[in-house]
């Protein structure tokens, strides 16, 4: 401690942990104003508010070497940098959507920071006090929040969060050392801190390394909701048409090397023309959303559901056969057959039609999309609520069915009055 209080004048390393948290600060607040109309920044104007937290109290903490100074500048100084820890550790917090379990964090570290004011105010401003008992506060604080940043729920951010959980346990246990130095030599002149060098050297690290943390994690975070919206549907949130092609293709190449097959179910609801024109367009988009329900639990993966269309949607499945598929297309029929829709507090059924085609080796996706779909036609044809393969046999009779369609199977609308 003494050596590194030689080498390193703890005042240049005020300034320097200061302009640091300033511009940490003021790069947090250009974020949070560039991100205003996007409602994402959660966090940001508490981390700005924690670097400038330190900021104000590295400046406070410099006033005496230009001839500034008042009773209680050191209190002030320190417990502007312990307010910096706290909003360090609320930004964290929020940030992740505040963990419950943190709640106790913030009320002891409340707790101690009263108890150091008491300290400070009947013994007077004893650096031994402020150092063990303000040290002991911005450890735990440290501590927790990188236990929050070592928890990171969202796989994409992981890795910056505990790069950045790594960073505060450096300076968490810089802290400690500090704290420890203080209580191991009893005879350390209380009005000169040896430590501070080392712990405004550990603090200038800290400050160095979390701000591009912080925004690495927040590029993952729009890096995989960019992702997200680019291959989900807005209102399903099952795959979008994009998301489906895409997977489609890689799978028809896949199975080509492996000999495997790959087979297309084209979902399309009946009547869903009377289901808006009696609930309106949001009733619709309810039954459509319960429907991506009822068929995200049928299809597991490996095999994919998507929305491709506005009551349409898609199946892929993959290193299958046609007895598969077509077990798969029954079951979904039924399926959605018994399932209960809610709109605006009135349960209806709704039934689905379904052409379904498991690819040729060597056919392309859009070919066998395009076979599905003739057979959802003709699914349609022969009176809706059932699954029709692709076939030839189809292809012929489709004709025919044109002049004779069958009765409809599937009622406009069927409610239940239970
Ligand atoms: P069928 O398929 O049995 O022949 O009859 P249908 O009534 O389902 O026929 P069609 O495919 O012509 O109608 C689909 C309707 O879906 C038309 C359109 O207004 C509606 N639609 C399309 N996209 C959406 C959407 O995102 N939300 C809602 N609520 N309705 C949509
Ligand atoms: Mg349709
Ligand atoms: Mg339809």
């Amino acid at each position: 401690m003494e050596t590194l209080a030689r080498l390193v004048h703890a005042g240049t390393l005020l300034i320097v942990n200061a302009v640091l948290a300033s511009l940490s600060c003021a790069i947090f607040l250009a974020l949070r104003w560039s991100l205003r109309h996007s409602g994402r920044t959660t966090g940001l104007v508490l981390w700005a508010a924690s670097q400038a937290f330190f900021a104000g109290g590295f400046c406070v903490l410099t006033l005496p070497a230009f001839h500034v100074d008042f009773s209680g500048l050191t209190l002030l100084g320190n417990l502007l940098i312990d307010l910096g820890t706290v909003a360090s550790f609320t930004a964290v917090w929020t940030y992740f959507s505040r963990p419950r379990r943190f709640w106790r964090v913030i009320v002891i570290a409340t707790a101690i920071a009263m108890v150091e004011t008491v300290l400070v105010m009947l013994g007077g401003e004893d650096l031994r006090v402020m150092v063990t008992v303000g040290g002991s506060l911005k450890a735990i604080l440290t501590f927790a929040t990188a236990f929050m940043l070592w928890q990171c729920p969202d796989a994409d951010q992981r890795v910056p969060a505990r790069v950045a959980a790594g960073f505060h346990v450096f300076w968490g246990s810089a802290l400690l050392i500090r704290v420890a130095w203080w209580l191991v030599h009893p005879a350390a002149e209380s009005m000169h801190d040896v430590t501070s060098s080392f712990g405004l050297l550990a603090r200038l690290v800290l400050t160095w390394a979390i701000t591009p943390c912080l925004l690495w994690m927040m590029s993952r975070r729009f890096d995989a909701e960019l992702r997200r919206l680019a291959h989900e549907d807005a209102l399903t949130g099952v795959a979008n048409r994009r998301a489906m092609w895409a997977a489609a293709e890689r799978s028809l190449a896949h199975a080509a090397s492996t000999r495997s097959r790959c087979g297309v179910l084209i979902v399309d609801v009946d009547h869903f023309k009377g289901i808006n024109d009696r609930f309106g367009h949001p009733g619709g988009d309810q039954v459509l959303v319960a429907l991506a329900g009822v068929l995200r639990v049928a299809v597991t993966p490996p095999d994919l559901v998507a929305r491709i269309g506005g009551e349409e949607f898609m199946v892929l499945m993959r290193d299958t056969d046609p007895a598969a598929v077509a077990r798969m297309a029954e079951g979904l029929c039924r399926a959605v057959e018994i399932n209960p829709f809610a709109v605006d507090g009135i349960t209806l059924h709704c039934t689905v039609s379904i052409g379904h085609h498991v690819a040729e080796p060597g056919e392309t996706w859009n070919d066998a999309v395009a076979r599905a779909d003739r057979a959802l036609y003709i699914a349609k044809l022969r009176g809706r609520n059932r699954a029709e393969v692709a076939d030839e046999l189809n292809g012929r009779s489709a004709a025919g069915l044109k002049e004779r369609p069958e009765a409809d199977r599937s009622p406009p609308l069927t409610q239940d009055n239970r």
